[in-house]
Parts: C-alpha cells; sequence; structure tokens
C-alpha cells in the first residue's frame, strides 16, 4: 500500500471544486483552501436580509450543450438541479418596438427552424445567419464586429446580445473565433445542445454544496478564510503555501493547483502577468408581491432595447443581467434601479396585473466589477494551460486556456483539465 498522494487546491470557485473533484475520485488526499468564508467565488448565494430572500450574486445561464457541466453535475449527484424548457426557445421582449418573440430552434442537426418566419428573429432571412460561418474563417486578430458588419435584425436580436451574454465583451472588441467556439458547440449543434438552463433553487444549490458534499465523502477536507499569501519557489518545484495562519511544506509528490483569478495571482508567483483585463456584470433582484411573473417552465426572457439584456424569475424573485456593463459605472444607484425596474415592470407586463406590481419593490443591486475577464483577441493570445515551468504546479480558472469565454463550462474544463495534466494523473497507487 502506498501512502496517497497529496494535492493542495487553492480556491472554491468551480474550477476549484471540479479540480478537488477529479483528483479526490483519483485517490488524492485533497486539501481545499479558501480565503473567503465560502465556496463558489463568483458563482455563489447568499441570504439577503434588505430583500428575505436567499440571492445568487448574479444570473447564470448554461446551455445544455455544456459537456463538461452536465458531467460535473453527474459526478456530484446534481444532474437534475437545472431546470428550463423542454425545448430550445428563447422568448424576447423588444422593448423599443413593445414586441415579443420567440427564437425557437429544433432538436436535430439540420436547422429546419430557420424556414419558419414565426420561429426566427422578425426581420430576418434563412440565408442571414449563414454569416454565422464567418466567425469560423476569423483571423486570430478578429473582432465580431469586423466579422459581421451588418447592423440589421439579426445583428440586433442576435449576434449582439449572443456576444454581450456569453464573452460578457462589446461586439467591437470581443473575439470572433470565441463566439464562434460558443456558437460550435451549441447552436450549430441544433436545439439539444442549446437548451437554456438555470439553477433550480440557487447556484450554491447546484453547484456548490453538492460538490462539497461529495468532495468531503471522498476525504477531502476544505478551509475557510484561508488565504494564500507568497508561495516559495524552488528552481523546478513549488517548496511552501504561505497562508494566513499556517505555513504548508511540499513533500516532492504533492501537486498544487491555483483556481484564482487571474488578478488575485500577481504577487503570489513570479509568473509572467498575462495582463487581462476585468469587464463587469450587473444584476439587479426585485422581490415581487403576487404570482410568479413568468412561468416556471419557461423562466428566462430576453431584453432587447432596453438597460438589461435578461430577466429570470424564480418564484416572486425577479433578476435582471447588465453584462459588459461598464457604460454604467457612473450610474448612480437610484437612477440605475428606476431603469432596471422601468425594463422589468414594461417587459413583464406589471402595470396591467394591478397596481400591486407595478411600484418599485426593494430592490439589491449587485455590481461585479471583475466579473470576467476581456473577452478580447489580445487576451486569447495571452492565456495560459494548466502547466507552469514549476513541475508539481498547475493553473485553473475560467481565464486559463480553455477554448471558451468566463464561464461555468470553462471554469470546470479548466479544473479538469489541471487535475489531468501530464504530470498530475498518476494515481494514488501508480
Ligand atoms: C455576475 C456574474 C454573472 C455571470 N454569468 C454567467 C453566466 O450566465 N453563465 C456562465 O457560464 N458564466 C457566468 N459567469 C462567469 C462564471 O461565474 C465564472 O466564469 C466562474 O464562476 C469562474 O470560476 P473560477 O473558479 O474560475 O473563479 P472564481 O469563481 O473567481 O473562484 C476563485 C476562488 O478563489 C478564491 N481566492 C482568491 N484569491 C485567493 C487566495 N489568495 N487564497 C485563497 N483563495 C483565493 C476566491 O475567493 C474564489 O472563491 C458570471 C459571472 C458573474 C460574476
Amino acid at each position: 500500500m502506498h501512502a496517497p498522494m497529496h494535492a493542495h487546491v487553492v480556491g472554491a470557485g468551480l474550477a476549484g471544486l471540479s479540480a478537488a473533484l477529479r483528483l479526490a475520485e483519483r485517490g488524492y488526499a485533497v486539501q481545499l483552501y479558501e480565503a473567503a468564508p465560502q465556496a463558489g467565488g463568483r458563482c455563489r448565494s447568499y441570504f439577503d436580509k434588505r430583500l428575505g430572500v436567499t440571492l445568487d450574486n448574479g444570473n447564470h445561464l448554461v446551455l445544455s450543450g455544456n459537456r463538461a457541466t452536465y458531467e460535473y453535475l453527474a459526478a456530484i449527484g446534481a444532474g437534475d438541479q437545472l431546470v428550463g424548457p423542454e425545448d430550445a426557445n428563447f422568448p424576447f421582449y423588444d422593448l423599443e418596438r413593445g414586441q415579443g418573440f420567440t427564437l425557437t430552434v429544433n432538436r436535430g442537426r439540420l436547422p429546419w427552424w430557420l424556414l419558419r418566419a414565426a420561429t426566427r428573429i422578425p426581420g430576418t432571412r434563412a440565408p442571414d445567419y449563414l454569416r454565422a460561418y464567418r466567425l469560423r474563417r476569423a483571423g486570430a486578430e478578429a473582432s465580431v464586429a469586423d466579422c459581421l458588419p451588418e447592423r440589421d435584425s439579426l445583428w440586433r436580436g442576435f449576434f449582439q446580445p449572443l456576444t454581450v451574454a456569453a464573452l460578457n465583451t462589446q461586439p467591437h472588441e470581443a473575439s470572433a473565433r470565441l463566439l464562434w467556439r460558443i456558437l460550435a458547440e451549441t447552436f450549430l449543434k441544433g436545439g439539444a445542445a442549446c437548451k437554456p438552463r438555470i439553477a433550480k433553487q440557487s447556484l450554491a444549490a447546484t453547484f456548490v454544496e453538492p460538490a462539497l458534499a461529495k468532495i468531503a465523502t471522498l476525504g477531502a477536507r476544505v478551509r475557510f478564510g484561508a488565504r494564500l499569501r507568497r508561495i516559495d519557489c524552488g528552481q523546478t518545484a513549488a517548496e511552501r503555501l504561505f497562508f494566513d495562519r499556517e505555513v504548508v511544506s511540499l513533500g516532492p509528490s504533492d501537486l498544487v493547483i491555483l483556481a484564482l483569478p487571474p488578478w488575485n495571482l500577481a504577487g503570489l508567483l513570479p509568473l509572467s502577468d498575462p495582463g487581462l483585463e476585468p469587464r463587469p456584470i450587473v444584476n439587479a433582484h426585485f422581490c415581487l408581491p403576487g404570482d410568479a411573473p413568468l412561468p416556471p417552465e419557461q423562466p428566462i426572457l430576453g431584453l432587447l432595447g432596453g438597460t438589461a439584456e435578461w430577466v429570470f424569475a424564480r418564484g416572486p424573485v425577479v433578476s435582471l443581467t447588465v453584462s459588459a456593463a461598464e457604460s454604467l459605472d457612473a450610474v448612480s444607484q437610484g437612477k440605475l434601479a428606476a431603469r432596471l425596474w422601468q425594463d422589468t415592470a414594461r417587459a413583464l407586463g406589471l402595470s396591467e396585473r394591478g397596481s400591486n406590481q407595478s411600484a418599485m419593490p426593494k430592490i439589491r443591486i449587485v455590481r461585479e466589477k471583475r466579473a470576467t475577464f476581456a473577452a478580447t483577441p489580445d487576451a486569447e493570445a495571452r492565456r495560459p494551460g494548466p502547466l507552469t515551468r514549476w513541475s508539481n504546479l498547475r493553473l485553473a480558472g475560467d481565464w486559463t486556456d480553455t477554448g471558451l469565454p468566463a464561464t461555468i463550462e470553462g471554469a470546470i474544463r479548466s479544473g479538469v483539465k489541471a487535475a489531468s495534466a501530464k504530470g498530475a494523473c498518476r494515481t494514488a497507487s501508480a
């Protein structure tokens, strides 16, 4: 019998949880360290005293084609914790034109949905959608706007909102190649791969708590309030980890995975800074009196022509998202609340439902200034893989070279990749 090999995973966001899970499954003795008092990182939930309900830090949408996400959820026993419509339906409300429509992608790979005006975006023709293939041929330097210069209904109702939602970056600076990867893994595989999905109860109940429970059953230990302050590295290997109240000396076969955001790595390691720029996301949460404003089987509504791009409804809680929200930095909370409430009331027809729903209820605005990195062509060229020049030290996180923008799917894949990168994949008994 060999003693188990040790793995130290720093950062309990989805990348760290995914790495910890894969290593624990392979028989490593895993220790997970997290600076915050809770796990989940940028994908977390908390009890909000003002609204009296549990909120997510922000709306998180995944698509049914996000295979690593589904594998992760199956592995932690939370495969049934995502909800959404039976088919790939995306209802939208156009605030500028006062018109609703539903984009409906049929299940198979052949895009029959393009042949029916009722399932397309109003004002578009089937051949317009072939423009998506320009993204496949895009050069490494090309932005989405470079490849798709037409400013027509397809741009306004599909390419522009998809870019902002998936890449959290405005199309004039967003990487065309990254948008192509999203399309290729989801919409271009047909409706079965692009059904919209959200967490049933909360992000914590879907992605975080079951993962902590699962890794605990595999013997992993988790330390909260453990901020990594420094790493001592020799020529070829990391030697010591310095936390606030603890120094961990690394044995010859110990593995370290740093699953931290890029801006938290600076100063910990003598690595060249990838210099990724952050981009904000703003979310606003309202608790509405009366009936749930959207049906439970269709809890998501896209918005065009307003401030926010998405409305999610979970029971009485309505949450709006504004991605790539840098233009809102200077807007006061009061003004922002009024704008977002106006969008909500119009999109959900609240004034028509009676006066008890038309007055602005209490609101919680969450501004995540560093929600994701800016998914530009320049950033794409600078994202590192999991390996470092230290043989026992790996990187994970949505910002590493996953081939995807900063998403749940990218974060989970990065954890799997770091856990199985060459040199880190021996089993405990190997
Ligand atoms: C508001 C918002 C909306 C989003 N919407 C979507 C969406 O709709 N769909 C989607 O797929 N993705 C979405 N994302 C992106 C998604 O949440 C992230 O890509 C993913 O959660 C990143 O996970 P991560 O593990 O790479 O990083 P993080 O979640 O940032 O995890 C890093 C962890 O490391 C910890 N840490 C930092 N420094 C230290 C240290 N020195 N020592 C110890 N611990 C440390 C942090 O506390 C954190 O818990 C959204 C993000 C935000 C913020």
